[in-house]
């Protein structure tokens, strides 16, 4: 049985790692589910799956939570707080976190879970563009296995060699879908609303990822996490648009072979790999049926169209902390954008903005990273009040 702590429950990766696990109640049991403010699903998914543990982070909501337990045999355990999410990644008897909560916020429990030598699920790719070095360092420290959940580096995962002989390998290359707005009329993208921005063809996620697959800021994320986790240059990352999301991501051979990771687009095939690995268990998604899909088409990214994914490289190029300041600027900005302070236009403004008015250093500690990420979002708050803001 493997011992399983959610973070994020509530979520889109939450609520598909809970269906994958539901489908092996042999092979699986939770220990641990943390949400921030959705405490009716979190109740629904511990009175299903009894963990031991119940975070909600929203101290206000913490007592409307437990009350929903009244008048039943179990009660979960509750913790509250930011803080409380550290207890839910080390909590002694878990074997694995799936660390899915969305932003900077999930970054302090990744941690602590690599610190406490846990297997890590990353979802929470943020957790990685703001403190990639350090995340690295503490998981290899402390022994802590991390497995991809993304599924561009899950693929890459499953196409690399087994057991870690890097030198063999040429490139990686990334699939990207473009988002919903990879044809659209450039004339037509200062009016794109958040509900636009939110409907991706291929996939159903969170609304702050949805954004950056739209401005293409994800696979920017995507590029830089990359590079931390498999300890590869940019120069060695290919990005190739591929708009079916059938073909994951792949890996380039010297011999001019190329492993491509193929899969219906639903994000419970990587969490099922991630969960079982090295096993293999069904994930409750078809075998892909080539002839019913038929074309693949592959391109180049158009930097034009999506500025943020050039952004991206700039801060590659820059020390660490300029993914810090990146991702923190992008967040402020999908922020400002999702609640209609500022266009979609603007949102590669603000980073660019950002990135080029912070100072980067070199980043060892997490209250380096902290620091530069609140800077940030100072200066991307105060640049989109004095020089964006619609009224
Ligand atoms: P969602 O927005 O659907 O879910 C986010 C989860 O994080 C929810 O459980 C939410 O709680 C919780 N949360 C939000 N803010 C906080 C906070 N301040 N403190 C603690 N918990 C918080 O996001 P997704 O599931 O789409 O994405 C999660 C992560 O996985 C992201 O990093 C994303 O980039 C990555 N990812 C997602 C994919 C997808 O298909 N969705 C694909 C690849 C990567 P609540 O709802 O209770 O408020
Ligand atoms: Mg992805």
């Amino acid at each position: 049985m493997k011992k399983v702590s959610i973070l994020g429950a509530t979520g889109s990766v939450g609520v598909n790692t809970l269906d994958v696990i539901e489908r092996h109640p042999e092979l699986f049991s939770v220990i641990a589910l943390t949400a921030n403010e959705n405490i009716d699903l979190l109740y629904e998914q511990c009175i299903k799956f009894r963990p031991k543990l119940a975070v909600v982070v929203n101290t206000t909501l913490a007592d409307k939570f437990i009350a929903k337990f009244n008048g039943e045999q179990y009660k979960p355990e509750l913790a509250s707080g930011k803080d409380a999410l550290k207890l839910a990644a080390s909590y002694d008897e878990i074997d694995c976190v799936m660390a899915a909560i969305v932003g900077a916020a999930g970054l302090p429990a990744t941690l602590e879970a690599a610190q406490a030598g846990k297997n890590i699920l990353l979802a929470n790719k943020e957790a990685l563009v703001m403190s990639g070095d350090l995340l690295m360092k503490i998981a290899k420290q402390n022994n802590s296995q991390l497995l991809p959940i993304d599924s561009e580096h899950n693929a890459v995962f499953q196409c690399l060699p087994i057991g870690n002989d890097r030198c063999e390998i040429e490139k990686i290359i990334l699939t990207a879908s473009g988002g919903p707005f990879l044809t659209k009329s450039l004339a037509e993208f200062e009016e794109i609303t958040p509900e636009q921005a939110c409907v991706h063809p291929n996939w159903e996620m969170g609304k702050k990822i949805s954004v950056d697959s739209a401005t293409m800021m994800n696979k920017g994320l995507e590029l830089i996490e990359a590079c931390k986790l498999f300890d590869v240059n940019v120069k060695d990352v290919e990005i190739v648009i591929h708009p079916q999301s059938i073909v994951h991501s792949l890996v380039a051979y010297p011999d001019g072979s190329v492993l491509a990771h193929m899969a219906y687009p639903d994000m419970r095939v990587p969490i099922a790999h991630a969960l079982a690995w090295p096993q293999r268990i069904n994930s409750g998604v078809d075998v892909l049926n080539l002839t019913e899909i038929g074309a693949l088409e592959f391109s180049k990214p158009d930097y034009h169209r999506f500025p943020c994914l050039q952004l991206a490289y700039d801060a590659m190029a820059a020390q660490q902390s300029a993914t810090t300041v990146l991702n923190a600027a992008n967040e402020v900005a999908v922020n400002s954008f999702l609640n209609e302070k500022i266009r979609f236009t603007d949102i590669s403004s603000v980073i660019d903005a950002t990135l080029q008015d912070i100072e980067h250093v070199v980043v060892d500690e997490l209250d380096v990273v902290l620091e530069k990420d609140q800077q940030a979002r100072s200066y991307a708050q105060s640049f989109i009040r004095d020089s964006l803001v619609r009224h």
